[in-house]
C-alpha cells in the first residue's frame, strides 16, 4: 500500500518537474538589465508624440514625397543616436525609397526592419492621429509606425544606458512595403545585402498578440492561366472537330486544382478574376479586362489570374508542378491549356535557428514578469519584408505594435503596450548583442 502511494507520488513529482522545465523560468535581471527595463517603462508619452509626428504625415506608398518625409523624421532621430544614416532612391522602380542606418561597430549584427509606408494614399479620408485614452486610431499607427517607433525607442534606451556599442545595429525602414516596387531585386537588393552582413533579423511589423511573434510566414506568389479552344457555332460543341471550347476546360482546371490541392496545410491558392468567351483583352497590371461572347458559339479563350500561398520554397515548387501537371495533361477535346508563375514574397520557413530567437524573446518576456511567447500560427499571416532576409539570418517578427484594424480605416493602437513592447525588444537586443556576440 505504502509503496503504491510512494510510487504515484513518484509519478506525480516527475510530470510537475515535466512541466516545470519546459516552461521559462523566470531569472534574475542583471543590474543594467533592470536599467534597461526601468528606462524602456518611462518611454510611453516620448513614443507617442513621436507616433503622433509621423502619423500625421501622410505616406501611401505611392505619395513618394511623404514616404520620404517619414524617413526624414527617423533619419533625424537616428543620427541623433550616433547611426550613420544613407537614403537609398528607389525611383528606378516608381517608389520613394529606403531609410537605412548602421550605428557601426565589429559586434554582433542585428538587422531591424521596418517599414515607413502605409496603404493609406493622399486620397484616403483616413489622415490624421487621433487618441483617446490609451487608443488610437491613424493611418499606419498600428501597420507600421507603431513598430518603428518601439524599435527606436528601444535603441534609445539601449543608448542612454550606454550598451548600444556592445553590438552593432542596423535599421532598414522600406519605403514600398505595401505595394513594392518590381523587380524585388532591385526594390530588396539593399535590403539582402544588409541581411547578408548580419546575424539576426527582427522584424518590428504588428504584433499578432503579446505572447505570440512569427518564426514562419507564408510566401506569396502569382500564377496566370491561359486556355485556348476553337471558335465555331455552339450546336458543333462536344463534336470531334470542335470539342469543348475553353471555358469548359478553364472549369476543369480550376475544378482539378480544387480536388488535388486543397487541404494541404500552409498551402492556399486562390483564381482572383477570370474571363472567357471569343474575345478576351485582359491588363494583367490593373487586374481588369473586357470580354465578349456569344451563347451560340463556343469560347475560344479564358485567363484567370491568381495567387498562391506557401510555407516554403519547396512547397511552392512542388505545388506549381501539380498545378503545371493539371493544365498540360488531359485537357478537354480541342483545347490547350499554359500557366506560368510570377515571382511575389518569398516565404519564410520555421527553421531551428528562428524557433532559438522566439525562445530568447520568451524568456526576455518571463524574465520582465510577462508571460512566455510562442510561435504564432504561419498559415494566419501574410507576407512581409523579413522574408526576403530569412534565407540569411534567423529572424523573427511581429514584435511591434499591438492594435487593431490594420489596413482599414478604423486602424487603432492600444499605446498603454507601448512601454512593456519597448522594454522587451530593448531587453532581446541588449542580450542578444551579449550572448551572441561573445562568441
Ligand atoms: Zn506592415
Amino acid at each position: 500500500m505504502r509503496d503504491r502511494l510512494n510510487r504515484a507520488r513518484q509519478r506525480v513529482m516527475v510530470f510537475v518537474m515535466v512541466i516545470v522545465w519546459s516552461l521559462p523560468v523566470t531569472a534574475e535581471l542583471s543590474e543594467i538589465e533592470s536599467r534597461i527595463a526601468e528606462l524602456a517603462r518611462q518611454q510611453k508619452e516620448p513614443a507617442i508624440a513621436l507616433l503622433e509626428e509621423v502619423v500625421n504625415i501622410n505616406s501611401g506608398t505611392m505619395n513618394h514625397a511623404g514616404v520620404r518625409a517619414v524617413g526624414q523624421v527617423f533619419e533625424r532621430e537616428l543620427a541623433a543616436l550616433g547611426f550613420e544614416t544613407i537614403w537609398h532612391d528607389m525611383q528606378s522602380v516608381d517608389r520613394a525609397g529606403h531609410l537605412f542606418a548602421d550605428s557601426g561597430g565589429e559586434g554582433f549584427c542585428q538587422l531591424l526592419i521596418g517599414h515607413l509606408d502605409t496603404v493609406f494614399e493622399a486620397s484616403s479620408p483616413f489622415q490624421t492621429f487621433e487618441r483617446s485614452g490609451d487608443r488610437a486610431t491613424g493611418p499606419g499607427v498600428n501597420d507600421m509606425k507603431g513598430g518603428d517607433v518601439v524599435m527606436l525607442f528601444a535603441l534609445k534606451v539601449l543608448k542612454s544606458v550606454g550598451v548600444l556599442d556592445e553590438g552593432r545595429y542596423v535599421v532598414a525602414l522600406i519605403g514600398d512595403e505595401e505595394k513594392s516596387g518590381s523587380p524585388k531585386s532591385v526594390s530588396r537588393g539593399h535590403l539582402i545585402s544588409a541581411a547578408e552582413q548580419c546575424d539576426v533579423a527582427l522584424g518590428f511589423e504588428i504584433a499578432t498578440s503579446l505572447d505570440a511573434a512569427t518564426i514562419a510566414r507564408r510566401g506569396s506568389s502569382g500564377w496566370f492561366l491561359t486556355v485556348e479552344g476553337t471558335r465555331a457555332h455552339s450546336s458543333n460543341i462536344f463534336s470531334e472537330a470542335v470539342g469543348s471550347g475553353a471555358i469548359f476546360e478553364a472549369a476543369r482546371i480550376l475544378s482539378a486544382f480544387h480536388e488535388e490541392l486543397t487541404g494541404e496545410p500552409n498551402l492556399t491558392f486562390n483564381p482572383g478574376v477570370i474571363l472567357g468567351g471569343t474575345e478576351v483583352n485582359y491588363d494583367r497590371a490593373q487586374n481588369r479586362g473586357e470580354t465578349f461572347g456569344k451563347t451560340n458559339v463556343v469560347a475560344s479563350r479564358a485567363v484567370v489570374q491568381g495567387g498562391l500561398r506557401t510555407l516554403t520554397r519547396a512547397q511552392e515548387l512542388s505545388a506549381r508542378e501539380r498545378m503545371k501537371r493539371i493544365v498540360t495533361q488531359g485537357n478537354l477535346p480541342q483545347t490547350s491549356a499554359e500557366i506560368t508563375f510570377s515571382e511575389g514574397y518569398p516565404s519564410m520557413a520555421p527553421t531551428a535557428g528562428n524557433q532559438a530567437l522566439l525562445e530568447q524573446l520568451s524568456q526576455v518576456s518571463v524574465d520582465l514578469g510577462y508571460g512566455p511567447v510562442e510561435a504564432y500560427d504561419p498559415g494566419k499571416r501574410g507576407a512581409a519584408d523579413v522574408s526576403f532576409v530569412a534565407d540569411y539570418v534567423d529572424a523573427i517578427d511581429g514584435i511591434g505594435a499591438e492594435g487593431t484594424g490594420a489596413h482599414s480605416l478604423d486602424e487603432s493602437i492600444d499605446l498603454g503596450t507601448l512601454p512593456m513592447l519597448i522594454e522587451r525588444a530593448a531587453l532581446l537586443m541588449y542580450r542578444l548583442a551579449r550572448s551572441r556576440g561573445l562568441h
